[in-house]
């Protein structure tokens, strides 16, 4: 691990300006992931600043019928949370899906969110990647590619967002609160919070730099039937290959987001106008466009098979 300065954040404006005035600095909250890419040299921040002191550990109702849900609530807490069992299932069960149960109980809303790919040419600091050093190539493109992308990808990086708490804040139109380095807050929807690669990988969200999020919004309950259904390699404490979040209303309509095939969850409005006409067909608009590669192939085929799974399993 390469040496760095550290210190405690005093407030999430504080925060955000520090990040700003220390170049290489970083955000810490649970460490479940950056400290790993850090032990790794994948990431080398010269400056921590650890956020784990600030008041952003509650759930609290919103004006609108909704939850705010505070950037250091941990994934256990959350889950856990009875307003969220009982009007946001799809986000209780996707995080249960997540990880490990100590895992969760370090990792936080925000972490989740910002977690990096799990491309495993990006952990392999002797293989080119353009996500770690930009322009070097993409060793993806041309070897194992069976747990990368199928659709939003670009001829630079085919990698995947690996959260499974975000595909549910995407069918439940979430949306991410921050404050900036000059201490202006805004809200962005998780819809927009993560870029696609483009030529610029390494540039993996809309957050400025020194950009803190300090809470996620959930509108108010849609109801409807909530279904998270995960296709792993192993049972348990595994990255998706595939996976579906579903909220399945009586009258046919629906939301889904799907984790695992994209550089973000993918969720197309206008596919779910096809979700009366079945799995095929919703999943073929879903993916209009994809570019799957030899060793991926297969997720095309089970995104409508999890789907299909998911719309026999809502009729009961
Ligand atoms: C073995 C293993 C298995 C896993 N399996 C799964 C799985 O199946 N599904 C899944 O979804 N996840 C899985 N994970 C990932 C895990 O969910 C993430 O590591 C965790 O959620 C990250 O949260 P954290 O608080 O520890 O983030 P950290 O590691 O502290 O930070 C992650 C990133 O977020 C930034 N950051 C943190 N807080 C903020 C903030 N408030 N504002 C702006 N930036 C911030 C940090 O700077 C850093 O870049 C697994 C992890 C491991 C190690
Ligand atoms: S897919 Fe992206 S993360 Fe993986 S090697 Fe290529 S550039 Fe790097």
């Amino acid at each position: 691990m390469k040496p760095f300065t550290y210190e405690r954040a005093a407030s999430p404006a504080q925060a955000a300006a520090a990040a700003i005035q220390m170049p290489g600095a970083k955000f810490i909250a649970g460490g479940t992931n950056l400290l790993d890419l850090m032990k790794l040299q994948i990431e080398t921040p010269a400056h921590l600043i650890d956020v784990n002191g600030l008041a952003l550990d509650t759930i609290e109702p919103t004006q609108e019928g909704g939850l705010r849900i505070g950037a250091l609530v941990s994934n256990t807490d959350l889950a856990a949370d009875a307003r969220v069992r009982r009007d946001y299932g799809l986000l209780a069960r996707a995080l249960l899906a997540g990880a490990s149960g100590q895992l969760r109980n370090k990792a936080t809303t925000a972490g989740n969110l910002l977690q990096r790919t799990r491309c495993p040419y990006f952990y392999d600091t002797d293989q080119p990647c353009n996500k770690r050093h930009p322009g070097s190539g993409c060793s993806a493109i041309g070897g194992v590619t069976r747990q990368l992308g199928v659709i939003g990808t670009s001829d630079a990086c085919i990698a995947t967002h690996p959260s499974d708490m975000a595909v549910a804040l995407r069918a439940l139109d979430a949306t991410v609160e921050t404050v900036r380095a000059d201490g202006a807050t805004r809200r962005i929807p998780v819809a927009e919070l993560h870029r696609l690669p483009g030529d610029t990988p390494h540039v993996e969200t809309a957050l400025e730099p020194g950009e803190l999020i300090t809470a996620v919004v959930l509108p108010a309950p849609v109801g409807g039937t909530q279904i998270y259904r995960k296709v792993r390699d192993r049972a348990s404490y595994a990255f998706a290959l595939v996976s579906v979040g579903a909220v399945l209303q009586h009258d046919g309509t629906g939301r889904i987001a799907v984790g695992g095939i994209a550089p973000k969850p993918w969720r197309v409005e206008e596919a779910e106008a096809e979700l009366a006409n079945g799995a095929r067909a919703f999943t073929t608009r879903l993916l209009a466009g994809a570019r799957p590669t030899r060793d991926n192939a297969f997720k095309v085929a089970l995104v409508e098979r999890t789907l299909a799974a998911v719309l026999n399993e809502a009729r009961g």
